[in-house]
């Protein structure tokens, strides 16, 4: 094994990406299916957003002023849906861009919310656990009114976890007298979260993944296997793709990379991460950047960090025969016939990483019903959803001759603008 001595992955892209590829994507697929120009007019834009700014004391003392987001792209199919994102790069652009694409992931898989998305600009790595709490539960404060069981429901996203749901779930319970489960999923088992949410994603993503490489005569069982990240999604797909047999020859987080011709351990490189705060320099393994990692001859590659990763400045290096889009815009639009001619197999993100609003739906129902299902029940129920999607997609792409971004969008797209005609007009 070659040592490869690179530099470690920290920078990102520029937000402003995510927005132009959103609006590009969407404009596809209205372009394919004819869209009227007042469904365009509608679904191009946010239905409602708000920026908030809120003070915090910091541990030293110090008030920080602190900025927030939340994006409510469209309800016109049911509450709206999607993640809250601590980030330091995060703002309002990325946020809506995330927000609509929140729309055409719960309109594909079927599942009765509309779109939103949220954020904070901060880092949480940076922050003492009492500050998270404290920014957590302040910026739930300006949330009140805005997020609720029957308008929008958050969940995790990058730089949030359970915890993160836990605390906005209590602060928003003590605002209302009473406790709200349904106010956000993702929320810990013990808290009224459902069992398998934490793996959702990386469920879905291993399952939608494993049909791709079947598609392409692959299986899974022996494929290799790299994966950018290393997170609430990253981590799943990577140690559920392991269980399935799948070779993870390298990985990446934010402090660097590890790489292992014979195998990295899942497990180990959890471990080490938790007392180190990443993987890079986990024992056994080389380190490897991003690049490199992007680049790597393997069967599935797995990107579950954040939009703008695969652009047209690197596809053309990509050797991989699947890409699982874990995250939301890891590849961006010019990429994407770059990646055709290469061969590569996409699967497109909306449906590759819909497992965890799937099983936020399902958690959702349960708390409403006050009822709690067994893992085994989540995790057959996510995979006939996932796979009905994946069924749908795969047969428009074939009947159309289009690309699975494509069809996917298009479905999306359609049952959006369905509803939203369906409804008419108010007033
Ligand atoms: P997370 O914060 O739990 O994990 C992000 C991971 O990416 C971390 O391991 C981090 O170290 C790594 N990372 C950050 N910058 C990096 C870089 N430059 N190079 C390599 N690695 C880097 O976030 P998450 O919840 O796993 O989300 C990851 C992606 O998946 C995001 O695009 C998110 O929107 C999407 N997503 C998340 C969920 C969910 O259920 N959490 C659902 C659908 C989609």
């Amino acid at each position: 094994m070659t040592t490869i001595d690179v530099p470690r992955a920290t920078s990102r892209p520029k937000a402003l990406n995510a927005i132009e590829s959103a609006l590009e994507q969407f404009d596809r697929a209205a372009d394919h299916l004819h869209l009227s120009d007042e469904s365009r007019a509608i679904l191009r834009v946010p239905k409602r957003e708000w920026t908030v700014n809120f003070p915090v004391t910091m541990d030293d003392g110090r008030v920080e002023v602190l900025t927030g987001y939340r994006v409510q792209h469209n309800m016109a199919r049911g509450p709206a849906k999607g993640g809250i994102r601590f980030h330091p790069a995060t703002d309002i652009e990325e946020v809506r861009a995330l927000a609509m694409w929140m729309t055409w992931k719960c309109a594909l898989v079927n599942v009765p919310f509309g779109g939103a998305k949220g954020g904070v600009t901060v880092d949480p790595r940076a922050l003492s656990p009492r500050e998270l709490q404290a920014v957590t539960r302040r910026f739930a404060t300006e949330l009140q009114g805005i997020i609720g069981p029957e308008i929008d429901i958050p969940a995790p996203d990058v730089g949030t976890n359970a915890q993160t749901m836990a605390w906005i779930m209590d602060t928003l319970s003590m605002h209302a007298g009473y406790t709200v489960p349904g106010v956000v999923t993702g929320k810990p088992v013990g808290l009224g979260g459902s069992e398998g949410r934490a793996d959702a994603t990386g469920m879905g993503v291993m399952f939608t993944a494993e049909r791709a490489l079947a598609e392409a005569g692959i299986d899974i069982n022996g494929a290799t296997v790299a994966v950018q990240g290393f997170g609430n999604v990253g981590e799943a797909a990577a140690r559920l793709i392991h269980e399935r047999g799948g070779r993870l020859v390298a990985i990446t987080d934010i402090g660097g990379g590890v790489a292992n011709p014979d195998g990295l351990n899942p497990a180990q490189l959890k471990a080490f991460l938790k007392e180190t705060g990443s993987i890079a320099g986990a024992p056994g393994t080389q380190p490897i950047d991003n690049e490199t990692l992007l680049a790597l001859d393997v069967d599935l590659l797995v990107l579950a960090a954040l939009e703008g990763q695969i652009t047209s400045a690197n596809a053309h290096q990509v050797r991989a025969r699947v890409i699982a889009e874990g995250a939301n815009g890891p590849v961006t639009p010019p990429a994407d016939p770059i990646l055709a001619d290469l061969g590569v197999v996409t699967v497109p993100d909306i449906l590759c990483n819909s497992g965890g609003v799937i099983v936020s739906y399902f958690e959702w129902v349960q708390n409403l019903q006050s009822f709690a299902w067994s893992a085994d029940e989540v995790a057959d129920r996510l995979q006939r959803v996932i796979f009905t999607a994946y069924d749908e997609v795969a047969a428009l792409r074939e009947s159309k001759g289009i690309d699975a971004r494509l069809a996917a969008h298009a479905i999306a797209v359609s049952r959006v603008a369905e509803a939203q005609q369906i409804r008419g007009r108010y007033p």
